[in-house]
């Protein structure tokens, strides 16, 4: 965290685009923190030519518990004030009442959310009922085609998957070199 004198700190949370050039104004008193919701009750599908995710109220309240967590913490380390990426609220001052600025009724249009982790399209499993590889991760119905990536988790994790990548696609290499001899 940036070391400025706690009047002058200006931490943040996310950065609307209206409000960007303020804060890059301000950037050597900025930090920044995300906050990662598993989805529990939320919904969503891809097709080829639409996107659609429907947030759902038990992970919109989680949401909303993290940011205000988050908040309180720049808060606690002096924080003059927080951004939370939420239209509507904009700048929350430090000791504004933060369950009126983060209300759980709000929009998931002025929600500046991203997905980070989509995972698990070509899930695997033993059985090819309910899976697209097996557990070398090679295709079901195919001897020479393999997914070796997070694609073949049984769902997104929730937290950050670097060292998973890693292993599944080491797990699956020495399955593909031992086939091969
Ligand atoms: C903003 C952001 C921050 C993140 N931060 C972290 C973090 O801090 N820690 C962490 O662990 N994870 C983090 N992640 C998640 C992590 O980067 C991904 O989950 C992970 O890289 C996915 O690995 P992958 O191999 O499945 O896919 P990718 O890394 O996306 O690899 C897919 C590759 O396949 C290539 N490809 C796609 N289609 C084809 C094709 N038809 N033929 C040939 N090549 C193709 C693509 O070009 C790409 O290079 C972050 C992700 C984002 C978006």
């Amino acid at each position: 965290m940036y070391n400025a004198p706690p009047d002058k700190a200006w931490l943040q949370l996310a950065l609307p685009p209206v409000e960007a050039l303020e804060w890059m104004a301000n950037l050597r008193r900025c930090a920044m923190a995300g906050v990662v919701v598993h989805d529990e009750d939320s919904t969503g599908r891809v097709t080829a030519s639409r996107i659609e995710y429907s947030l759902g109220d038990h992970d919109r309240s989680v949401l909303f518990d993290a940011l205000g967590t988050a908040a309180r913490v720049y808060f606690a380390a002096g924080a003059s004030a927080v951004v939370t990426g939420i239209h509507g609220p904009g700048t929350i001052a430090a000791g504004q009442y933060l369950d009126h600025a983060l209300k759980d009724e709000t929009s998931p249009w002025q929600m500046g959310l991203y997905a980070a982790h989509p995972m698990g399209t070509c899930r695997m499993d033993r059985s090819s009922t309910d899976s697209v590889v097996d557990a070398d991760g090679r295709v079901w119905g195919w001897d020479n085609r393999h997914a070796a990536d997070t694609r073949v988790f049984p769902t997104s994790l929730g937290v950050n998957p670097q060292v998973t990548t890693y292993a599944v696609g080491l797990t699956v290499g020495a399955a593909v070199a031992d086939r091969a001899g």
